[in-house]
């Protein structure tokens, strides 16, 4: 998506924001990095882009990996864009206007421990949120006497196992199967789901030797381009609206924010309206900046500075008077609007995030 674009009310579909929930050590982080890994080899150098607190994987890339899983003709969507930040404190905090902010979610399940307590607990909240999410049944390389094939399609490798790996890994998959279904999920083998409305997709991945995962992006992208296609066309230049991932002090720019834009488009000078400790905060955007390219990096120089940039994407924006920002507040462009109306919405989101915070305890 070019980060310079001044022309108006142009309609556009906007990339699905994925976010990794699950138990600790079932491996969320490794299957991110491994995601992002795979997808950087895959890849034309700069293929994948570095967002702040988010990595945006484009179709191209995906369809790379995926391979022959994927007709890229039959995707619109421009591609995916995962938080960096797996966890499910991290998705509680971040919402979006009356609900989550990431549209899609990979509950991250290890295949030999099962659900877990803090399985349950993701589960419940995208219940909750209503969010969409397939099940990655990680690990499966230590399926005893697995034999792995680096970034092979799960179907693929599972076939060239012997018949009793492959049963102990159905054993292993239709026990998770099981306990979706106890928490009220009619789920299988994503190969077999045909409405992913209705039913939960699992899919076998291994973060450690990628196997599966091109079968992951390939559902992921799959369920956003049928089911979210709807929510994801946006006024692309409109005035932004965001939340904030981390509030930062940074070196040159005083206290600045990390900032997940969701729909239109955030300028330079424009003023925006943030959530603060007390009441919103009024200020003047001074700078809205990216990660420099790897490749470019020198110490004092790691952010690049841009212009504008448009929704779905993850930013740092620099503005005076951000000491009271709050992680997880809505941030709004105001723009032509009247500022007293932006305010009103702002407060009123803080306050229901400020409910739920209390009702979760
Ligand atoms: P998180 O707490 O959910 O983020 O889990 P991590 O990504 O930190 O993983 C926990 C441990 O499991 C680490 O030692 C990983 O190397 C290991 N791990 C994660 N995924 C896999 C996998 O697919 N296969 C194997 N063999 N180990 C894995």
């Amino acid at each position: 998506m070019p980060d310079t674009n001044t022309r108006e009310n142009e309609r556009g579909l906007r990339t699905p924001i994925v976010a990794v929930l699950g138990h600790v050590d079932h491996g969320k982080t490794s299957l991110l990095d491994k995601i992002r890994g795979s997808t950087v080899i895959e890849g034309e150098a700069g293929a994948i882009t570095q967002h702040i607190g988010a990595t945006a994987i484009p179709l191209d890339v995906v369809s790379k990996v995926a391979g022959s899983l994927i007709d890229p003709s039959d995707f619109d969507l421009p591609g995916l864009l995962f938080i960096d930040t797996p966890g499910h404190h991290s998705f509680t905090t971040l919402r979006s206007r009356g609900g989550a902010l990431a549209d899609i979610a990979i509950l991250v399940v290890d295949v030999n421990d099962g659900f877990q307590p803090q399985t349950l607990e993701a589960i419940n909240i995208l219940k909750q949120s209503q969010t969409p999410f397939v099940v990655a049944a990680n690990k499966i390389d230590t399926i005893p006497g697995w034999k792995p094939n680096e970034d092979a399609p799960v179907q693929q490798t599972k076939e060239a196992q012997s018949d009793r790996v492959q049963s102990a890994l159905d054993e292993q998959l239709y026990e998770i199967i099981g306990e979706l279904s106890d928490e009220g999920f009619s789920a299988d083998m994503y190969w077999r789901v045909q409405d992913f409305r209705g039913n939960i997709g699992v899919v076998p991945v291994s973060a450690e030797t990628g196997e599966g995962v091109p079968d992951l992006l390939t559902v992921l992208m799959g369920l956003a381009q049928r089911y979210m296609k709807e929510d994801m066309a946006i006024d692309v230049t409109g005035p932004g609206a965001g939340t904030v991932l981390e509030v930062k002090e940074e070196k040159g720019f005083g206290t600045t924010l990390d900032v997940v834009l969701y729909d239109g488009t955030i300028r330079e000078d424009e003023t925006i309206v943030v959530g603060g400790l007390d009441d919103p905060i009024v200020t003047d955007v001074r700078a809205i900046l990216k990660p420099r390219p790897l490749a470019e990096i020198r110490t004092e120089d790691r952010f690049e500075k841009v212009d504008e940039i448009a929704a779905a994407s993850g930013v740092k924006i620099a503005a005076p008077d951000l000491d009271d920002a709050m992680a997880g507040a809505p941030v709004r462009v105001v723009r032509d609007r009247d500022i007293e109306e932006v305010i009103t919405e702002v407060r009123a989101e803080l306050s229901e995030i400020e409910v739920e915070t209390q009702e979760q305890g």
